[in-house]
């Protein structure tokens, strides 16, 4: 073991070290890509690589990072996206790697996983030290009784847990019974003034991050860490942020505002223990008010502010503020120690619902009130679509785009769920390219960055500008032209809006026949994944199980467990399944996955873009498409053996003039349109395996 730090071995010598202890196989996209991550880190400039699934990824940046953590006694942050991959590197990658590298190391690597504060336990809450915010909208017994069982559950787990974490609960638990149990970051009352802040769940988990040479967080803290004034994580130079294709969908969602009558009066309520109850009941009554205005608007993006609209956001504001008023200084809690966690929860749901409501009316500046395009309905995803909106756009309306920051739009309600504005930015690349990238080396990578064969599109999304970053596709060591065939289904119609046509029932019919199951389905709708398998399990003999009939690992399980059934699903499917083997020897995609028409946050990037003086299609729905398309084609080959077809019914993926982007964003398969070939394709495949 090296006393020195002058001493490290290079980061070859490490990474052969792990890849012969760990019985893989060293190969030259993982080499790559593990000296471009230390190239990077010594040159401190960021990087975004592509690595292909079998590349070996996670050691590509682990053994670099760990090295220069050993060298320079920093910590190394690693961001993720699903809990699926933070666990594969807490449970199996870095386990393994410390023990492969203690030997070669000054000291043996320590990691640890820091989440957000509402992820843990608050034991503080859980001793009655918060108030409990009941909710009043709670009627329906069943759910009474559904989350009173899911309390009980995290009542029993709490007595034998060690870190308090979330994730650690198996079946999981609802956001509802889990909020009676946490506390969110602001509404902590601090570990110094806390009475149970020397056994504090996420204060120990913090602790342990400190102490570690890699800290596994996630794209959400990683964002709120580069945001806030304070720090959150360790003090880092160095990120490196896997499934990097997602983080600014994370980013996006940290900071979208949401205010409904729901959170309105969850602050009313808190202000209500605290201060007079008629300033209390004003923003009581002005959540009301509200509540009947959503009601009946129309759900979507709300691109000029109606005057009643203005007029309660207004209301909501001011009466929250008032309660603020009410509440006094922030600072007397010191002496008034009993009802801290009180007050504490109180300014921040108030703090919350004021500030968001004048975020919302800042949305629409000076010309709020102004119906200026009117295009809503011409806004349909398709380019010739886009460019109208571009060329057609009055220049009025034009320079508000321009000018425009934020978006609001009206989600309609669900359930137990009531209509809800929210409100986000129109781009995060700012913010990021300020906060994130601004004081640390960041290290981007996934499958999927190369989008019709290049960073651009990411990069720009990420606020990064050219000679401020490197590029790098150290591409598959999967032989895709060998071993995979995209096959497109030409002879089709385009779809259209009204459910999956009847052809393409007929034709994944065929194919599945074709394969003897092994197929999974990937729909751009729930719709369009229950209307075939409805139809199809009519026709086939084969197992059919769809998104939403179990847990999707459960179903997700059952599929990889015999190759005759089929699996249908849509979104979380196209980029969560990963099951090597015969099991899945057809990815089918019905359409071309571009965001819907009505997608406010889409539509009004795309609508943005081309006020700008862009390509508001290229740059957001085509984008959109190619990444989602991109991961759901890696679905097929996840090991050196995989073999099998990606068949995509939409013709527009041959035949459309953004095709080209498209296709080049896939993985190299042989590509043919031809059906009749692909059936037989399949036929030997099933034969042979
Ligand atoms: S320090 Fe914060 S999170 Fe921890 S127990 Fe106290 S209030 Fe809860």
């Amino acid at each position: 073991m090296p006393k020195d730090r002058s001493e490290l071995p290079p980061v070859e010598e490490l990474l052969t070290a792990a890849v012969t202890a760990l019985g893989g196989v060293e190969r030259p996209g993982q080499v790559k890509m593990a000296q471009a991550v230390r190239d990077a880190v010594e040159s401190e400039e960021h990087l975004a690589v592509q690595a292909g699934t079998g590349t070996g990824k996670s050691l590509a940046y682990l053994v670099p990072a760990i090295r220069y953590s050993a060298e320079k006694g920093k910590a190394v942050v690693v961001s993720t996206a699903t809990i699926a991959l933070q666990r594969q590197l807490v449970d199996r990658d870095l386990p393994r790697l410390a023990d492969t590298l203690e030997s070669l190391l000054p000291h043996r690597p320590e990691f640890a996983i820091l989440k957000g504060r509402r992820n843990y336990l608050c034991r503080h809450k859980m001793a009655d030290g918060m108030p409990e915010d009941e909710d009043d909208q709670l009627f329906d017994p069943r759910e009474v009784s559904a989350t009173g069982r899911m309390v009980q559950r995290i009542q029993d787990w709490a007595n034998d847990t060690e870190t308090g974490d979330r994730d650690e609960i198996v079946p999981g638990v609802s956001d509802q019974a889990w909020r009676q149990f946490s506390v969110t970051a602001r509404e902590c009352l601090g570990a110094q003034r806390c009475p149970s802040g020397a056994d504090c769940f996420a204060e120990l988990a913090r602790e342990r991050a400190g102490e570690a040479d890699v800290v596994v967080t996630n794209h959400a803290l990683l964002a709120i860490d580069a945001m806030e004034d304070f720090a959150v994580l360790p003090e880092h130079d160095v990120v490196v942020v896997d499934e990097a294709h997602e983080l600014v969908d994370r980013v996006t969602s940290v900071v979208t505002g949401e205010l409904s009558d729901s959170t309105v009066s969850l602050a009313a309520r808190r202000a209500g223990r605290l201060v007079e109850q008629g300033i209390a009941d004003r923003l009581q009554e002005a959540g009301e008010d509200l509540r009947s205005l959503l009601a009946v608007a129309p759900p979507g993006r709300v691109d000029t502010l109606p005057g009643s609209l203005g007029m309660t956001l207004a209301l909501v504001r001011d009466a929250a503020f008032a309660c603020i008023t009410a509440l006094g200084p922030r600072n007397k809690d010191k002496d008034d120690p009993e009802n801290a966690g009180l007050r504490k929860a109180a300014f921040t749901a108030l703090d919350d619902v004021h500030d968001t409501a004048q975020r919302m009316l800042d949305a629409f500046g000076p010309a709020a009130g102004r119906d200026e395009t009117g295009d809503d309905a011409e806004d349909t995803g398709d380019p010739r679509d886009s460019e109208r909106g571009a060329n057609g756009c009055p220049e009025s309306a034009r320079s508000e785009e321009v000018h425009r920051a934020e978006v609001v739009w009206l989600e309609e309600g669900r359930g137990r769920v009531p209509p809800t504005l929210r409100v986000a930015p129109l781009s995060v690349g700012g913010m990021l390219r300020d906060k994130l990238f601004g004081d640390r080396t960041v290290v981007l990578t996934s499958a999927t960055l190369a989008l019709g064969g290049s960073f651009d599109s990411l990069s720009r999304q990420w606020g990064l500008r050219a000679g401020e970053w490197t590029g790098l596709d150290v591409g598959s060591p999967f032989d895709h032209p060998r071993r995979g065939i995209l096959y497109v289904a030409t002879h089709l119609p385009q779809p259209g809006r009204d459910g999956l046509p009847e052809a393409y029932v007929d034709e994944i019919a065929e194919l599945i026949e074709a394969a003897g199951g092994r197929t999974l389905g990937l729909f751009s709708s729930m719709r369009a994944a229950k209307a075939a398998t409805e139809a199809l399990r009519e026709r086939l003999d084969v197992p059919l199980l769809c998104q939403g009939d179990d847990s999707t690992s459960q179903l997700v399980k059952q599929f990889a467990a015999d190759p005759a059934t089929c699996l249908f699903g849509t979104l979380s499917l196209w980029q969560g399944v990963d099951v090597p083997g015969p099991s899945l020897t057809l990815v089918i995609i019905d359409r071309v996955p571009f965001p819907r028409p009505d997608d406010p946050l889409a539509s009004a990037r795309q609508r943005h873009v081309a006020a700008t003086g862009g390509n508001g299609f290229m740059a957001v729905a085509a984008t959109h498409a190619a990444l989602l398309l991109a991961q759901g084609a890696g679905r097929l080959l996840r090991s050196m053996d995989d073999r099998g077809v990606v068949a995509v019914l939409d013709p527009r993926l041959a035949t459309a003039r953004y095709s080209g982007f498209l296709l080049n964003s896939l993985p190299p398969f042989w590509r043919t349109t031809d059906p009749a070939k692909v059936r037989n394709a399949l036929r030997r495949l099933t034969a042979g395996s």
